[in-house]
């Protein structure tokens, strides 16, 4: 039996563009597990703590960044965010893939790892709304945040959509399916890559 080692698809886009729901329903199906971030942000209504986030206060995540538990970790709205190594190591070792949904500088920083194993499993994947005015709709939409925090949130948009070209693959959403299917199309192509074969 061919074995191969795990994929770490990383996906970045502002809020409002889809990437969270695609990386749910991904591991939903049980296509990869999702890599739970750790964050000092308060949880939103209906949040579950260990499966939206590990919420933490911001001294409890500094005792981990100290520990070194993390792969990466950046302020994001003025919050502290970070993937830990033990959502995502021991998978690819054994060949289950991961999602994780990460902001443009946890990119940066996965991206530049040293890490062989992280470099040689990463897939990188920005999703974008369409346009500004669909993103505004649904950042409005979405009703869960004040205005003030919707302002921060495009304004961050904004500029986090200038990074789209770092990444090697880009979605520019259409509709809820439509970006599901190239999504998992991108992962079915991905696992096939020889580079990933240990057992050939
Ligand atoms: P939200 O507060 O809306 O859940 O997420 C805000 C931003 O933080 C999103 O862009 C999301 O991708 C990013 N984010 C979530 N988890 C992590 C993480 O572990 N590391 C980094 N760098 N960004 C994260």
């Amino acid at each position: 039996m061919c074995k191969r080692t795990g994929i770490i698809l990383l996906v970045s886009g502002p809020s409002g563009s889809g990437k969270t729901t695609l990386c749910r329903r991904l591991a939903d199906e049980g296509e990869a597990v999702y890599s739970t971030s750790c964050t000092t942000r308060p949880a939103r209504e209906g949040e579950k703590h260990g499966h939206d986030y590990h919420f933490l206060t911001r001294e409890d995540f500094e005792k981990r960044v100290a520990a070194d538990e993390f792969i990466e970790y950046a302020e994001v709205h003025n919050n502290l965010y970070g993937t830990l190594k033990s959502e995502v190591m021991d998978h690819i070792v054994a060949g289950t893939d991961v999602v994780m949904d990460i902001d443009v500088q946890g990119a940066d920083l996965v991206r530049s790892c040293a890490e062989p194993s992280i470099r040689e499993a990463l897939v990188e994947l920005f999703v974008m709304p369409p346009s500004e005015d669909e993103l505004r709709a649904r950042l409005t939409g979405r009703g869960t945040d004040a205005d003030d925090v919707i302002e921060l949130r495009m304004k961050n948009a904004i500029e986090e959509m200038s990074h789209w070209h770092k990444y090697t693959y880009r979605l520019i959403s259409a509709t809820r399916e439509e970006d599901y299917n190239s999504f998992k199309a991108l992962l079915s192509a991905e696992r096939l890559r020889t580079s990933r074969i240990t057992n050939p």
